[in-house]
């Protein structure tokens, strides 16, 4: 069987506002559907540790919680794209996040043959995000994302899988916060009303807890 005619052969997107619980709800899914979870954030934050010329070039942008530039970020999400665990489908967390990188991901899609991607938006409402984002804190052995109010550790700021100590992500001081927020206002939320337009966007309530809203994904996933 062709990679093209591969019936379990999905593009999925997550949409959502920084705090909406993409991460999470990516990490879930994706291991549930054995498809690789690709996090541009994450990605970035990889290069940046590294401190390779990408991380270099990404860093004052995200540390000021403006976003990268689109040319940057599709070479980037294009390269990913094309390794072999992607083949029989891959779920992407915060890409695309304007217009013309939602465009780079159609293109990208058409020329390898895969369907209409299925666009989940995780909404949230302001004051929750705020919270959410104030109280987050990530292991940065294995990236797992907890809440000091919503979703603590068991020990107190350690990861309960293995141990490390948890940070706080630079990005989610208070300044960064908002300026992360206002991008998103302009540039990612009109992505919404791109893909209603499509008929590809299916819009879960997130402000339930993990269990609920992973459950739910998976049904309409796997439908
Ligand atoms: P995230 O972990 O998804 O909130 O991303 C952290 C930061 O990485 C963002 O605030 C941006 O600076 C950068 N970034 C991640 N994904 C993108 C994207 N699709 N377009 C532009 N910048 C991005």
């Amino acid at each position: 069987m062709s990679r093209e005619d591969c019936p379990s052969r999905k593009a999925l997107v997550f949409l959502g506002p920084p705090g909406a619980g993409k991460g999470t709800q990516a990490r879930l899914l994706a291991r549930g559907l054995s498809i690789p979870h690709i996090s541009t954030g994450d990605l970035f934050r990889e290069n940046v540790e590294k401190g390779t010329p990408l991380g270099r070039t990404a860093k004052a942008f995200m540390e000021r919680g403006e976003l990268v530039s689109d040319e940057v970020v599709n070479d980037m999400v294009r390269e990913r794209l094309k390794k072999p665990d992607c083949d029989s489908g891959f779920l992407l967390d915060g890409y695309p996040r304007t217009l013309p990188q939602a465009e780079m991901l159609k293109g990208f899609l058409r020329e390898r043959s895969y369907g209409a991607p299925l666009v989940v938006n995780l909404g949230v409402s302001y004051t929750e995000i705020v919270n959410r984002l104030g109280g987050r804190r990530v292991c940065p052995v294995c990236q797992r994302t907890y809440n000091l109010v919503t979703q603590p550790p068991s020990n107190d700021s350690v990861c309960d899988d293995d141990g490390a100590a948890l940070q706080q992500r630079q990005d989610d001081r208070e300044e960064a916060i908002r300026e992360r927020l206002s991008a998103y206002e302009a540039q990612t939320a009109p992505l919404i009303e791109y893909y209603k337009a499509q008929g590809n966007l299916y819009e879960v309530n997130a402000e339930r807890g993990p269990e609920l809203i992973s459950d739910e994904l998976m049904r309409v996933i796997r439908q």
